[in-house]
């Protein structure tokens, strides 16, 4: 395995950190401790939570990338840091609802818990200014974003990844409800899924009990549960 040497911080999120390294193609991420919601208005120093999520993120991700989807993830590194293919991210954010829940359930007014028996799918545009607005598919291609055939691809790729963790997280007696994930393009142009799938940016329920296992608890101000919700989350996924 060929040694790796970060070196350039080439650009800091609200929870993680991006380096360069000494291969062109792929970068650091660093999982910092923090915790956000509400588009960053609700921000929190909560110690371990990177290491925590960087955990998480990692078995997904090579869970996902056993299962044949193209991901950028490369290896976990330390506690803290993974190895990822360097891409361009699209400025988009995908959101798959299995069950209603959180801004659909706001937005049109419908009772959180509603099994959808088809999974919807709805694009944030990430604008800071602009609040990351929803948008259509007509939209992301007017912004020249992507094209409506890349769009296409995504909706496939979403939907076998939908198809794939609803049944992973299943088996552990965890209810996936709905999620986020981001997309990016390598050098050669590729859709590689990218950024982290972790309590951060899913809705998890307990299968038994419906209680919230993810970052709806701290949405909720409970912050002093949050870090045992997601030690729960990991406990779970580490037993096969
Ligand atoms: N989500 C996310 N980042 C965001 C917005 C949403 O990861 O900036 C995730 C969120 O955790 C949930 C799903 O996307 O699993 C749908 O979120 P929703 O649109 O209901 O908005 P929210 O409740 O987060 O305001």
């Amino acid at each position: 395995m060929n040694c790796i040497i970060k070196k350039n911080i080439l650009s800091e999120g609200k929870t993680k950190k991006i380096y360069t390294t000494n291969n062109s193609l792929e970068v650091l991420i660093h999982h910092k401790d923090c915790i956000t919601a509400l588009n960053g208005l609700k921000k929190n120093f909560l110690q371990d939570k990177g290491v925590l999520n960087n955990e998480i993120t990692t078995l997904i991700f090579n869970f996902l990338n056993s299962c044949g989807i193209k991901t950028h993830f490369i290896r976990k590194i330390n506690n803290r840091e993974q190895l990822c293919h360097k891409v361009d991210m699209i400025p988009l954010e995908f959101v798959i609802r299995n069950i209603v829940a959180g801004s659909m359930s706001k937005r049109l007014g419908i009772k959180e818990g509603i099994n959808l028996y088809n999974p919807i799918f709805e694009i944030f545009y990430k604008n800071d200014k602009l609040k990351d607005p929803l948008i259509n598919d007509h939209h992301a291609v007017f912004l020249k974003i992507l094209s409506y055939e890349e769009l296409n691809t995504i909706y496939g790729i979403t939907l076998k990844i939908n198809h794939i963790i609803k049944k992973y997280f299943s088996d552990k007696n965890i209810i996936l409800v709905d999620f986020k994930i981001e997309f990016g393009k390598n050098h050669k142009n590729e859709i590689l899924l990218s950024d982290e799938i972790s309590p951060d940016t899913c809705r998890f329920w307990d299968k038994k009990t419906m209680k919230k296992l993810d970052k709806d608890s701290f949405r909720m101000g409970l912050k002093e549960e949050v870090f045992d919700i997601y030690m729960e989350i990991l406990k779970r996924l580490n037993v096969s």
